[in-house]
């Protein structure tokens, strides 16, 4: 497997692109370590396709160059470059046994038949297939077939990388969590470099190691389910992880506080003049915001009950906020809420203000 080098990458569909808004994606610059298990998400059109086409060959990008364990690949056909994909809808050859639809891309490339069943045999055993070895693909259920697809992505040892496009949109939601488990495992024991699409973050938390959070043709941060949570780098981050996402409110510095509108609130560190300048936000997700008897008055608009937790939707000085309490909490009659500062993060033109 490979380490993958995006060098500062940007790409246009268009010809003669003059600003970022031209670009599909405006500019990568990142490296995907090799055995790393990555998910890109982002909500539809934020250039995960895009930047996974480049990989694969599919695309050239318009500028940059993009290397597999320090070679550049940037004008290397997809065929060159051994990379295995799987797409959203299974790619199997119905009138071929299921053993024949894994064999077929070793047979295509020469490999020993002896090599061939041992790859294949593995193979079947890793995707949960082994019983259906000798029966035709045709009268397998959906998510067999993409089964079988994953298994082609998995049975070439030689293969740079293994990358995922929105594999599970056609299994039933069961399967969905199965499978995903199943690649987890798998990546965990063979140390596959893979790349996973979606725009799914349940999907994209419990598959990577590393999720890559993608707005508006960039990357905007790359960082573990538990750093995404309680750090996002940007506010798109914050809204777009998590359920709900984050709040975000325009403040101004006070000394080492924020204020927001009348409220003062202390800030757990306090940022630097330079690193706070521009237009200020302060990002709180609703865990961190208890709602009680003492702390800063609100009103309380609706409490919805989600099983084991309750939403309490407020209006805080003159801005929308949302807490999240457990399910016996009440909310009392002259409401007010506090916010603890861990669960606070400042941000500055949108991107999170460091210590
Ligand atoms: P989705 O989840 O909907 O597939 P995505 O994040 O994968 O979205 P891309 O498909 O990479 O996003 O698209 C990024 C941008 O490039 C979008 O604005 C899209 O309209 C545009 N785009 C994608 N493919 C083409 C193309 N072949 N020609 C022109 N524009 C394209």
């Amino acid at each position: 497997m490979a380490k993958i080098e995006l060098d500062h990458i940007r790409h246009a569909y268009g010809a003669n692109p003059k600003s970022d808004k031209d670009y599909a994606l405006r500019e990568v610059h990142h490296t995907f370590d090799d055995g790393g298990a990555y998910a890109l998400l982002g909500p539809s059109g934020c250039g995960k396709t895009t930047l996974l086409n480049i990989i694969s060959g599919l695309i050239r990008p318009s500028e940059g160059a993009l290397r597999f364990d320090g070679t550049d690949v940037t004008d290397r056909a997809t065929e060159e470059r051994n990379i295995a994909q799987v797409f959203q809808f299974p790619v199997v050859y119905d009138t071929m046994t299921v053993y024949d639809n894994l064999a077929f891309p070793l047979r295509n490339r020469g490999v020993a038949e002896a090599d061939v069943a041992r790859r294949v045999n593995e193979t079947l055993e890793m995707i949960d297939l082994k019983d259906r070895a000798h029966r035709k693909a045709r009268g397998l259920t959906a998510d067999q077939k993409q089964k079988i697809s994953l298994g082609r992505g998995l049975v070439r040892s030689d293969v740079n990388a293994i990358l995922f496009d929105e594999p599970l949109t056609v299994i039933d939601p069961h399967m969905k969590w199965v499978l995903r488990s199943q690649l987890k495992q798998l990546h965990h024991r063979y140390g596959y470099t893979m790349v996973y699409v979606t725009h799914d973050q349940t999907e994209a938390l419990t598959f990577a190691d590393q999720v890559v959070v993608m707005f508006d043709g960039q990357i905007v941060q790359i960082g573990t389910p538990e750093e995404l949570f309680n750090k996002p780098k940007h506010t798109f981050v914050g809204y777009f992880i998590g359920s709900p996402g984050m709040n975000v409110l325009p403040a101004e510095l006070d000394g080492a506080g924020a204020r927001i509108g009348s409220q003062r609130i202390e800030l757990p560190r306090a940022p630097d003049g330079a690193s706070a300048a521009g237009s200020l936000e302060l990002g709180i997700r609703p865990e961190f915001i208890s709602v009680g008897r003492t702390g800063m008055p609100v009103t309380v608009t609706k409490v919805e009950d989600i099983g084991r937790r309750k939403i309490v939707r407020m209006s805080f000085e003159g801005r929308d906020l949302v807490a999240l309490i457990g399910e016996d909490d009440e909310v009392p009659a002259e409401p007010r809420v506090s916010f603890d500062p861990a669960g606070i993060n400042l941000y500055s033109n949108s991107w999170r203000v460091e210590a």
